[in-house]
């Protein structure tokens, strides 16, 4: 609002107040999905997002770089959420989707078909065909940035589309897997503003720490884990195994309950 009152135009997509202006004015996932890709709030990812599509790797020169916002993956009523940092430059911002097409995904999909939350082990482009049983697969930073590190500023700004994200999903929402020591510290605070009791100080990460955050006034009871990132430099160093992720996420679907698609 302007000094007499009026109401002034809403934030454009352009705009750093576009995200919170929209977020919690999407009713459901396919308007949510539908005004994330149309971000444009942080001018550094937005030109790393289209300067890498511009300079596309050897093995993708023929492929038409998605170069927008990812948007989450996955069923509306999914009980399990993961939770990454942001898109690969050359993985998510190619193809559109959230660990498609890049070594971490490769590594993620294979074990989550392991324990029957996905279709197929592989993920390759957005119209592969694979679909996911009671997950869906998300990132506190939408757009991919230079060094996979998005400053503060920008995880400021692009919080309020996982915060809506959550507020859809949290009916049914039972446990999150985050990704990463970068995701943790992302998400805790996106999850003491979406109401859960996230304790202080925060919880340090490590790969198998669990944190229970308590049911409150306005949120369920909601399991967190905390996993190695499936970078290539965790998997390839023995940091993190492939049994060591499908352990970790059986035990988070376990958590997630009777009624997750693909159990038992
Ligand atoms: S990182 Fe988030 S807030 Fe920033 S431009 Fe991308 S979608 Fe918008």
């Amino acid at each position: 609002m302007d000094e007499t009152g009026a109401a002034g135009p809403p934030p454009g997509p352009g705009e750093s107040g576009f995200p919170a202006y929209r977020a919690v004015r999407c009713s459901g996932f396919a308007e949510l999905d539908a005004q994330v890709v149309r971000c444009r709030a942080c001018p550094r990812l937005v030109a790393w997002r289209e300067e890498t599509a511009a300079h596309p790797r050897a093995a993708f020169r023929d492929q038409e770089y998605w170069a927008r916002p990812v948007p989450g993956f996955g069923p509306a009523d999914a009980p399990l959420a993961i939770v990454g940092l942001a898109p690969a430059a050359h993985g998510g911002n190619r193809t559109g989707r959230m660990f498609t097409g890049d070594a971490s995904g490769d590594f993620l999909f294979a074990a989550l078909h392991a324990v029957g939350l996905a279709s197929r082990p592989t993920a390759t482009d957005r119209d592969d065909g694979l679909e996911l049983y009671g997950v869906r697969v998300t990132a506190p930073v939408h757009c991919a940035p230079p060094e996979n590190r998005p400053t503060p500023a920008e995880r400021r700004t692009c919080r309020p589309w996982l915060s809506a994200e959550l507020e859809l999903l949290a009916p049914g929402l039972r446990t999150v897997v985050v990704l990463g020591a970068f995701g943790w510290q992302a998400l805790l605070p996106v999850l003491g503003e979406a109401g859960w009791a996230v304790p202080r100080p925060r919880p340090a990460f490590g790969h198998g720490v669990q944190l229970t955050l308590p049911a409150t006034a306005r949120r369920r009871e909601l399991q967190v884990f905390g996993s190695y990132h499936p970078s290539r430099r965790n998997t390839f160093t023995g940091r993190l195994t492939f049994d060591m992720l499908v352990e970790l996420l059986a035990r988070a679907a376990a958590l997630a309950g009777p009624g997750r698609p693909g159990a038992g």
